[in-house]
């Protein structure tokens, strides 16, 4: 049986003065789902925190949590935590008086108090750490303090907004992926802020791509990535094979005449696209195989010609840029993968299969 969401935004807007911070946003999150917003900044993430935060008010639309209308209660009442990038960790006080503090500001009895923290600590793996004093923490260990803190009171809902855009970026990656696993273990329905795609991809249960205060798109981080409703969500999520096409024919397969050449796709024509209109193509860059002209393909796909600009050497994968038709395109490839051969200035055979080609509905394009 399919549950109902826990949280359920409808048509929320939100403006300051002349700007529209956020305008018609329904979003429906469930029991234990750890959301991503994902946008550029000045999108309107923060905001939309804020609202369901009750820190800011509705211009319309409705929040419920549990089925229950938030409208008029306060944002102390509501028993959501917050974790935001000034993680504000109280410096007199140490480890433990730190994750401890809300709970003390509740009434729990000092045993009580003594056992969550502890629980606490555990669970993001610092559990010697009671007695240390915020400055004898590295930037990582804080930042799990912090994310104690704010799981402490047992949050019905935790936000957090951007809380490790201050650290490096190795150390970003490794706090993410724990970071997740310790949202995970405990269950705890999450709504995550985020400007970089590669955290929101580590992280997300579900991303929901926000443009200009809208939702263009949400769904799961591959579902997203494999068929991207907008250019602008493809060329956020860092696709760059993005050409212009026109549907030619459409009968027992697609085929679609492209700057780069005739390309088809999977299957038939996607909604809201017809024969003859013009379309924006998406060529997975992962999808895309390159070879020496005389290569004897195994593997079936539409087979174009190209020149090799340049060859990016980039550890495990390597880059292979070409000029194909009349279009620019880059491919891929694990670098113990590229063929002898591939070098600037030769000519190749480029392989496109059709489930590595996409098309954008000529209205979002
Ligand atoms: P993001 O979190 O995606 O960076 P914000 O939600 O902070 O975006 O901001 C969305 C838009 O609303 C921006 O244009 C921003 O300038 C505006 N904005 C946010 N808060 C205020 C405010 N308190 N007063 C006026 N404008 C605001």
């Amino acid at each position: 049986m399919a549950t109902s969401p826990i949280l359920r935004l409808d048509k929320v807007s939100k403006s300051y003065g002349e700007t529209f911070a956020i305008r018609d946003v329904s979003l429906n999150v469930d029991r234990g789902e750890l959301v991503c917003l994902l946008g550029p900044s000045g999108c309107g993430k923060t905001t939309l925190l804020r609202i369901i935060a009750g820190l800011e008010t509705l211009d319309s639309g409705t929040i419920s949590f549990r089925g229950e209308d938030l409208h008029g209660i306060a944002p102390h009442s509501r028993g959501f935590g917050f974790m935001f990038q000034d993680l504000a960790l109280f410096p007199h006080m140490d480890v433990f008086g730190n994750v401890g503090f809300g709970l003390r500001m509740q009434g729990m009895s000092s045993d009580r108090v003594r056992m969550r923290v502890d629980e606490m600590l555990e669970l993001v793996d610092l559990g010697d750490y009671r007695n240390r004093k915020v400055h004898e923490l590295s930037g990582g260990e804080r930042q799990r303090v912090a994310l104690a803190r704010s799981l402490a009171p047992a949050p019905k809902l935790l936000m957090l907004d951007e809380p490790l855009a201050s650290l490096d970026r190795v150390l970003r990656e490794s706090l993410q992926v724990q970071v997740r696993s310790i949202l995970k273990e405990i269950g705890v329905t999450a709504i995550y802020v985020t400007h970089d795609k590669d955290e929101a991809f580590a992280l997300a249960d579900t991303i929901v791509f926000v443009n200009s205060g809208q939702v263009v798109q949400s769904g799961p981080p591959e579902a997203l990535f494999r068929a991207p409703a907008t250019e602008m969500v493809a060329r956020s999520l860092g696709l760059r094979n993005i050409i212009e096409g026109t549907v030619v024919r459409a009968c027992d397969s697609v085929e679609i005449a492209s700057s780069a050449g005739t390309l088809s796709i999977v299957g038939s024509l996607p909604g809201g696209i017809s024969v003859g209109d013009g379309v924006l193509v998406i060529i997975n860059e992962r999808g895309l195989s390159v070879a020496p002209v005389h290569h004897e393909w195994a593997e079936m796909g539409i087979k174009l010609s190209g020149v090799v600009n340049e060859q990016k050497f980039r550890g495990g994968e390597s880059e292979i840029h070409m000029t194909v038709g009349r279009s620019e395109l880059v491919s891929i490839v694990p670098t113990v993968n590229v063929q002898t051969g591939v070098m600037p200035g030769d000519e190749v055979s480029v392989l496109v299969p059709p489930e590595a080609v996409t098309l954008l509905p000529p209205a979002q394009a």
